[in-house]
């Protein structure tokens, strides 16, 4: 059987089983549309005389010395994002979601807001490390996130914020600096922000969990691969590099991998839901 004949023999196996259908996306979906990994130069930003790598600036602990200047790197990354769009492999993610209807949960570490930006519904998505275009109370006295208007700077620009800026980025109830709304380096998952919990029990009841462009590097996927796995459900890693899931997948009685990038592999696994789910095609296009 060629590869993707035994992906549609998994794929009706695991729809006759039931339980939900739990796709995790990461870094290399966003990628194809251009967002930049911060893995090279380009994430550097200076602050006074010292150059700051990502992984040191994404803390509460740089956040709490120089709160400006991090606002700043945050608000330039939101530029660098503006031209990016949505793939077909987000758009592919959306149609799966239309498809699978309440089966389907979507659990993204991407911040970049792609997924919504495609179509994806707020209450089928759980961005477990947060969304750069909201923000919340740094001294969260309120835990309720907004929305962040839109301030862009431009990669370059002075990091230095403006006095609209910083009027901008100070809660309007108590004074303190807003804060982005994305877990950071030095910080914990928890359910009320990043849906922690809700991810676990979703991995944990998968019948089928899609993985894409994920390197396995954090946590939290790392645990939902395990659980699933644990429980017997399928496991379809889609990434064009073989990472950390492409071994779990290749371990499991019940998992592919699939070597070619997102915007190619899941618009033809939307239309194998759409087949074997036999939902009649759109008006428009029949
Ligand atoms: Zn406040």
């Amino acid at each position: 059987m060629t590869l993707w004949n035994r992906i549609e023999t998994l794929i009706q196996q695991t729809l006759s089983q039931g339980g939900p259908v739990l796709f995790l996306t990461g870094a290399g979906l966003s990628a194809e549309s251009g967002i930049p990994t911060f893995r090279g130069q380009d994430g550097y930003w200076t602050i006074g005389s010292r150059h700051y790598r990502p992984m040191e600036l994404a803390t509460y602990a740089q956040f709490s010395r120089t709160p400006g200047p991090v606002w700043s790197w945050y608000l330039s990354r939101r530029a660098t994002y503006a031209n990016t769009q949505p793939n077909s492999g987000h758009q592919a993610i959306v149609d799966i979601e239309k498809v699978l209807g309440q089966r389907f949960l979507l659990v993204t570490q991407n911040v970049d807001g792609l997924h919504q930006a495609a179509g994806s519904s707020d209450t089928k998505t759980l961005p477990i490390h947060g969304n750069i275009h909201k923000k919340r109370c740094f001294a969260t006295c309120t835990t309720e996130v907004s929305s962040l208007p839109g301030l862009d700077k431009l990669p370059g620009n002075n990091p230095d914020l403006t006095e609209q800026e910083i009027a901008y980025l100070t809660c309007d109830r108590c004074g303190s600096w807003f804060r982005p709304h994305v877990l950071w380096f030095d910080e914990s998952y928890n359910e009320e922000w990043y849906h922690y919990h809700t991810a676990i029990t979703a991995a944990a009841r998968a019948s089928l969990l899609v993985i894409v462009g994920t390197s396995g590097a954090t946590n939290l996927p790392i645990q939902m691969g395990q659980l699933a796995a644990r429980q017997g459900a399928a496991i379809i890693d889609i990434n064009p590099d073989r990472g950390h899931f492409a071994s779990v997948a290749e371990r499991s009685s019940r998992g592919e991998h699939i070597q070619t990038s997102a915007g190619e592999a899941l618009p033809k696994l939307a239309e194998m839901f759409r087949r074997i789910i036999g939902e009649p095609p759109h008006p428009l296009e029949s």
